[in-house]
């Protein structure tokens, strides 16, 4: 049987912790995976050095996830065409909204047998409607592409504090027996700390990672107002039930026992509410009133707080399609981050 080769597209703070997991599958795998994992770094400087020479150097990826050691057989280049090119399974793991620019570098790659995981946490919202991220792969690449998504701080999971995770991974129309499945999927993801359940539903584990970023700005923003843990806990009740709403809206379908039974769902509402980069810059808005992309930027040293631009991108279909009224959460999210609502007002506007 052919051993599989995987291909990391991404190298940011969850692009290296889930790069690390899958090279420590394919080491010990052995006869299921080819050994060497190739992950994509977009390249930059660090210090007189490149980055890519200093993870292969030192097996330290310095700038977004520091202190933590990755496999000798995770090798970073700089070169995404050189990554992807031959990969049976492509891993995405990049801020959404630099997935678009990223996908058209690989344009012209014959991917017709290849298949990808999106790890991404958003939507691509145009004028048009919404559509998930993992289908924007297929369109641009005609990869066939499933997601993972769950309650997974990356920082936590790097350092291999037990967490779950979910994956819907439907097979493609050219599957036939010894290629990738879920069963593959799973054997690449699941450590013993980084336990892997398989769902059918990729509209909801999608739209619950996405939708989640907002949530937790919402979070952040009751928290920074000096508001108790009741707040917050209200803010994710509500959340939770808008986002359900969101799936079976936009995506018909899509099962609301995702959001309240997978970690794709509840759980990663929890924990992003808790610890995460989008509940840190709600709070600093509520606490200084700058405007979001200062102090994602003054916060986190160039990583990036995704529901910043989903909950743009959310008002902005809401509004197009005249259902600003329907999902009164996400919109106040939106205005008071905008300081087009005050904090105060937000109670009321979403009262039942
Ligand atoms: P990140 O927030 O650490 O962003 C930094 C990465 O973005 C770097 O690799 C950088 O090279 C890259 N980047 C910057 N500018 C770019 C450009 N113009 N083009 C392409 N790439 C560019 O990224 P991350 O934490 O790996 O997040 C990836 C996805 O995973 C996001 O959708 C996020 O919501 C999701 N996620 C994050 C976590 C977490 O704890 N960090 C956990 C689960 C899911
Ligand atoms: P943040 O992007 O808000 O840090 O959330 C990380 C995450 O998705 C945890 O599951």
């Amino acid at each position: 049987r052919k051993k599989f080769r995987i291909a990391v597209i991404g190298s940011g703070n969850w692009g290296t912790a889930v790069a690390k997991i899958v090279a420590e599958n394919a080491a010990e795998k052995k006869s299921l995976f080819e050994h060497e994992v190739r992950m994509w770094v977009r390249q930059e400087k660090v210090g007189d050095m490149n980055l890519t020479d200093i993870i292969n150097l030192h097996h330290e990826n310095v700038r977004y996830l520091p202190e933590v050691r990755l496999p000798d057989n995770l090798v970073a280049d700089p070169e995404i065409r050189n990554v992807a090119e031959g990969a049976d399974l492509l891993v995405f793991n990049l801020p959404h909204q630099f997935l678009g620019s990223v996908c058209d570098q690989m344009k012209g790659i014959d991917f017709s047998r290849s298949s990808a995981i999106s790890c991404l946490k958003g939507l691509n919202v145009s004028a048009q409607g919404v559509e998930l991220l993992s289908n924007v792969v297929e369109e641009k690449l005609g990869l066939h592409c499933g997601v993972l998504s769950g309650a997974n701080i990356a920082s936590e999971v790097a350092r291999e504090k037990w967490c779950e995770t979910t994956v819907a991974y439907p097979l493609p129309k050219w599957y036939k027996p010894g290629e990738i499945d879920e069963d593959l999927i799973k054997a690449l993801f699941h450590r013993p700390y980084f336990h892997v359940q398989v769902s059918s539903d990729t509209a909801g584990v999608s739209i619950g990672g996405a939708l989640k970023n907002v949530v937790a700005i919402g979070a952040g923003l009751v928290e920074g107002a000096g508001w108790g843990d009741n707040a917050k806990a209200a803010v994710m009740r509500r959340g939770i039930l808008e986002m359900i709403k969101f799936g079976v809206t936009f995506f018909p379908g899509t099962l609301p026992e995702t959001f309240t039974n997978e970690s794709a769902g509840v759980a990663d509402l929890i924990t992003s509410c808790a610890g995460g980069r989008n509940v840190k810059v709600g709070r600093a808005f509520a606490r200084t009133g700058k405007p979001l992309e200062e102090i994602e930027k003054e916060l986190l040293n160039g990583q990036s707080a995704q529901g910043i631009i989903t909950a743009r991108e959310v008002h902005e279909l809401l509004s197009e399609k005249n259902m600003l009224n329907e999902f009164p959460l996400l919109v106040a999210i939106y205005e008071v981050a905008h300081g087009k609502l005050h904090i105060s007002q937000l109670p009321d506007r979403i009262a039942d």
